[in-house]
């Protein structure tokens, strides 16, 4: 018996009256990908209000580490609740605090911590830091193209993955320098990986470094490991390394962003950790915490050095969220990192298998469970299929498989971390039905 089953097209009666009602009262600026209206959730299933019954690929966007309602990490929050909720660690001290800093540092790089609430505040404290360790003698940061960072005004900064992000809201931060990324199978210098001899590296060192900007007025340089809102997109090994490389020389901080692409989602603790590097910054949130929010800045002792009044906040590392991240750390730990790179890998060839199979699928690539599938109009022209991207969606959800997309036209697999393979496969026969009609209607 599978685990999906859909009762009534979805979006059914009960959810259509709810969306009425969120239509009316709040403001519409999200995405919503899908008419979705969940009630419950377990594992790596969702159940709408209607009662039908879905397989989450998408983990609430990368956050439900451990799945919906994991028990262990429910217990520990129960736990939390019976002692205290809030008691703020701008003024004061906690145990749990401490602890779940200890542990962070004990299985990344980096040797001190600062709690915050989300991605985007893991992001501002990231520049605060940056900034703040050169005394203000460094002004510019350097990001990347595709990049996403984050809705607030320095973290949106930073980002550059779509226009609508930043558009009516400038004057942004200054001090920002946007360099292309290794998204190598749209490489922006027409060449190949890794023929190319990682000339988007080159070109900040030959270029921006020489004609825009002095190497020496770069505080940190920001960058996710893996693209996600972008499009799913790893950077090569060489890339990270080279780039490692280069920010030792010109004694420039490297930022890490694994808000995405942490706590387990390639099935190490940090993308980072696939490419053998260290950076100076770390900055978390989404899975952290199983889907409490919780984000944080993990850092070497010497940069994290903000004096006091310089940075806080008054709910980062909130006791509950911290009780709940203790818990996904040991699940991690225990088999779920392994889990993600064992399912990661059949995933990502069984979706490798389709692409060759369809003309339509130009790309397969991730580490773990992050893994994007990108539409095209055909493999030669590399047009991007949106279309595509959008029947796909439409229809999964319509059969009971949650998937969104993300860049211009990929399909995104970012499931709960404890999927099973009998999951993966009930979830990817709808996948493969749904994107053969989907190309039957677009041709
Ligand atoms: N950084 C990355 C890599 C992200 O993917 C996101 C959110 O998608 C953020 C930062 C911002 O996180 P939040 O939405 O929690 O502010």
């Amino acid at each position: 018996m599978g685990k999906i089953n859909i009762v009534v097209e979805p979006p059914g009666p009960r959810a259509q009256k709810i969306i009425e009602r969120d239509k009316k009262v709040l403001m519409q600026s999200y995405v919503r990908w899908l008419p979705l209206v969940i009630r419950y959730g377990e594992g790596s299933v969702v159940e709408d209000v209607d009662g039908n019954r879905y397989i989450d690929l998408n983990a609430g966007i990368a956050v439900l580490s451990t799945g919906h309602r994991n028990p262990i990490v429910i217990e520990a929050i129960k736990k939390q609740l019976d002692r205290f909720l809030h008691y703020s660690l701008t003024d004061f001290y906690y145990e749990e605090a401490v602890a779940l800093a200890e542990k962070l540092i004990d299985i990344m790089p980096g040797d001190k911590v600062f709690f915050t609430n989300s991605g985007a505040e893991s992001i501002e404290g990231a520049i605060k830091i940056a900034r703040g360790y050169y005394k203000g003698k460094r002004p510019y940061i350097v990001s990347f193209i595709g990049s996403f960072h984050g809705r607030t005004m320095g973290a949106m900064s930073l980002t550059a993955s779509k226009t609508i992000h930043r558009k009516y809201f400038s004057p942004l931060m200054p001090g920002v320098i946007h360099v292309p990324y290794p998204y190598c199978f749209r490489c922006v210098f027409n060449l190949k990986y890794p023929d190319c001899a990682l000339a988007c590296l080159d070109f900040i060192d030959k270029w921006i470094f020489r004609k825009v900007v002095s190497p020496d007025e770069v505080a940190a340089i920001f960058i996710e490991p893996i693209q996600g809102e972008g499009g799913y997109v790893p950077a090569p090994r060489e890339f990270m390394r080279e780039l490692r490389e280069l920010t030792y020389e010109h004694g420039i901080l490297l930022v890490a962003d694994e808000v995405q692409c942490g706590m387990g989602r390639t099935g190490k603790w940090l993308a980072v950790q696939n490419y053998k590097i260290n950076p100076d910054i770390i900055t978390l949130a989404k899975g952290i915490a199983s889907g409490l929010p919780l984000g944080a800045i993990v850092g070497r002792e010497d940069v994290m050095s903000l004096e006091p009044g310089a940075h806080a906040n008054t709910f980062g590392g909130n006791p509950i969220s911290i009780a709940a991240s203790l818990a996904t750390i040991d699940l991690l730990e225990n088999s779920l990192l392994e889990n993600a790179a064992i399912q990661g890998e059949y995933l990502l060839g069984k979706l490798s298998r389709l692409m060759e199979r369809y003309d339509y699928i130009g790309d397969v690539r991730g580490l773990g469970l992050m893994i994007g599938m990108e539409l095209v109009r055909s493999k030669k022209n590399k047009e991007p299929a949106k279309d595509i991207l959008n029947k796909v969606i439409e229809g999964a959800f319509k059969r009971g498989v949650l998937v969104i997309g993300a860049g211009e036209s990929t399909i995104r697999f970012s499931p709960p971390l404890n999927i099973t393979r009998e999951e993966i496969d009930e979830a990817l026969n709808i996948l493969e039905e749904v994107i053969e009609e989907a190309i039957k209607i677009s041709f």
